[in-house]
């Protein structure tokens, strides 16, 4: 393979992540302004902007190689393609929400009901893996209006924060689907040369992302208590400061728990703690 070609969405949530990530990989091209295709300067990629709805089959017909998508979009396309890395971002849920008023108790209690959606699949899957028979509307957007058209009795859609749930006098009923953006690719690809390159290096990126580098003084005589604060690291680099007794401690901790990883750290003793992030990580 000469040229790799990635597909990443054009506009709308995934796509100012999705650039950033292939930048931090040290990428350099030009973002979607109106072309359809961007080439990168420094490795040899094509990058392809799409709508997200056209990602999973592009990838799947062989139109792009990789591509980079929600997994919900994924699943309701219902493509064969690899996973090949999942991103940590874009994250939400697919719910089957109702009217605040509503009184039903269980999944059951959906039965005979209609259920307005833009994922038909993934919810049809869900209702027949439940035994239920509902009434499924597709409708394109503005799911979360249909219960208060009279169009439908409950919702199922993407919900991240609740708020546009609340603002429609709608509550969660059901989790259906947890979903974030991954990598996929034709299958068969994940082991060309350029795939591999490519994925190490998002690799080192998302591995930088979730740790801080950190430089901190210590007492000598409370350098044992910080060491053992700093499970994770098999080797922590101390070396000796100007000052006699004293010493700096050079670390890496991970971005979860870290205010209770940094407050632990100046209970014992710790002074001047310098947190820095890390750009990459390559093991
Ligand atoms: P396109 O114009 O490319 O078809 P879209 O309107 O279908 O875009 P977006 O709203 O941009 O899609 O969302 C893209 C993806 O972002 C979703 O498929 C989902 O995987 C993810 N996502 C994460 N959080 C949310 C959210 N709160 N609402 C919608 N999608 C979200
Ligand atoms: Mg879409």
């Amino acid at each position: 393979m000469k040229t790799l070609k990635i597909a990443i969405q054009k506009s709308g949530r995934l796509n100012e992540k999705s650039v950033e990530l292939l930048k931090n990989c040290g990428l350099s091209f030009e973002n979607y302004k109106s072309s359809l295709i961007s080439t990168v300067s420094n490795f040899p990629l094509e990058i392809l902007f799409l709508r997200d709805d056209d990602i999973p089959e592009y990838v799947q017909d062989g139109i792009a190689d990789i591509g980079l998508v929600g997994e919900n979009v994924i699943a309701e396309t219902g493509v064969d393609v690899a996973y090949l890395q999942r991103l940590g971002f874009g994250k939400c849920t697919l719910k089957i929400a109702v009217p605040n008023n509503n009184q039903y108790q269980n999944i059951a209690d959906l039965s005979g009901k209609a259920i307005a959606t833009s994922y038909p699949v993934i919810l049809q899957k869900f209702l027949d893996k439940e035994k239920i028979n509902a009434d499924i509307k597709t409708i394109s957007g503005s799911v979360e209006i249909a219960p208060g058209l009279g169009l439908a009795d409950a919702i199922f859609d993407i919900v991240s924060t609740g708020g546009t749930l609340r603002s429609n006098g709608l509550k969660p009923f059901a989790d259906v689907m947890s979903s974030e953006a991954i990598l996929i690719g034709r299958k068969g690809i994940e082991n060309e040369h350029l795939v591999l390159e490519l994925l190490q290096r998002i690799q080192s990126v998302m591995r930088a992302k979730e740790t801080k580098y950190v430089v901190l003084n210590v007492e000598k005589s409370n350098l044992d208590k910080i060491l053992n604060l700093l499970p994770g690291v098999k080797s922590p680099s101390v070396l000796p400061l100007a000052e006699e007794g004293w010493v700096a401690v050079h670390t890496v901790i991970p971005e979860r728990d870290f205010w209770s990883h940094i407050n632990e750290l100046k209970a014992a003793g710790a002074q001047g703690i310098v947190v820095m992030p890390i750009e990459k990580i390559i093991l």
